[in-house]
């Protein structure tokens, strides 16, 4: 378990998706624990634009975790425990209209929980590990992303000449299979625009926490109903992941630059709780 005095150790959090399993060259390891369980990884420290940054690798480095087996509760609290308050989360998604193609970057404003079995609250009254129980509490999801991460990230890829895709709905998905064509027709009829498996509950462990989570989601296939051909094949969500890894993490990067942090951060994320008694205390924070 980390202490208090190692808190502050970073700022930003990157939680790398597939294709995406490390970040900066010059990066320490450091092994956390958490109330939730062990996070998907260890984290690595280190330093970009003058500024402290903490990558974890969302499946694990060597990608043994399935998204429905990822604890998501770990991930988040370790990241806070060492001081982070902004998330930038790549992850790769399919395509739900014929015009997102591979390579295409959206950030989404939007999400649908199609998942069924997360642990989505860190607030579920439940007994923890540690003994301490905590309040029910409802957060403020209208709005699941950061207003001011998702404007940050839109400008960052501009000025990386790659026009992202401002706004859209991502349907999260159980997983680990890809879905049917019937089950991509329904998902595009709904005018839901990119699928994915783990962008929930990422987004509202993230405001439960009261950090600003900002997902860049990268499409690497056209979903099954778009698609005519076979359906998704999980090696070709790597490589195209793999094609645009460089200019994603020159993204990311930007963002690291760009993000306001410490009294800066005045978002609607920072309010997630609106007054209400968490009964156990966000890591970094007292009650
Ligand atoms: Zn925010």
């Amino acid at each position: 378990m980390m202490h208090s005095d190692e808190l502050s150790r970073a700022e930003i959090g990157v939680i790398g998706g597939s294709g995406f399993y490390s970040f900066l060259d010059d990066m320490t390891e450091v092994e956390v624990d958490t109330p939730y369980g062990r996070p998907s990884d260890s984290l690595l420290l280190g330093e970009a634009a003058g500024r402290k940054v903490a990558f974890l690798p969302r499946h694990g480095r060597d990608h043994h975790l399935p998204p429905h087996r990822i604890n998501y509760r770990a991930n988040l609290w370790a990241l806070a425990s060492v001081g982070v308050r902004q998330i930038v989360g790549p992850c790769a998604v399919g395509g739900l209209r014929a015009e997102f193609g591979p390579g295409t970057l959206l950030v989404p404003d939007q999400l649908m929980d199609r998942t069924r079995s997360r642990a989505q609250s860190y607030y579920d009254g439940e007994e923890r590990a540690d003994g301490q129980r905590s309040n029910v509490v409802h957060v403020t999801f209208a709005d699941p992303y950061c207003p001011v991460g998702r404007r940050t990230a839109v400008r960052a890829a501009r000025a990386a000449g790659w026009a992202a895709v401002d706004g859209g709905t991502m349907v999260v998905v159980e997983g680990p299979r890809f879905s049917t064509r019937a089950e991509s027709l329904w998902h595009a009829a709904q005018g839901w625009s990119v699928v994915g498996m783990t962008g929930h509950p990422e987004a509202v462990l993230a405001r439960e926490l009261g950090l600003c989570y900002t997902s860049l989601a990268l499409v690497t296939d056209l979903d099954a109903g778009t698609d005519t051909g076979a359906g998704v094949a999980h090696s070709e969500v790597l490589e195209v992941f793999a094609a645009n890894i460089g200019r994603m993490r020159d993204v990311v990067l930007d963002m690291v630059r760009a993000l306001p942090l410490g009294t800066y951060r005045d978002c609607l994320c920072t309010r997630a709780l609106g007054g209400q008694d968490p009964g156990i205390a966000p890591p970094g924070t007292t009650l």
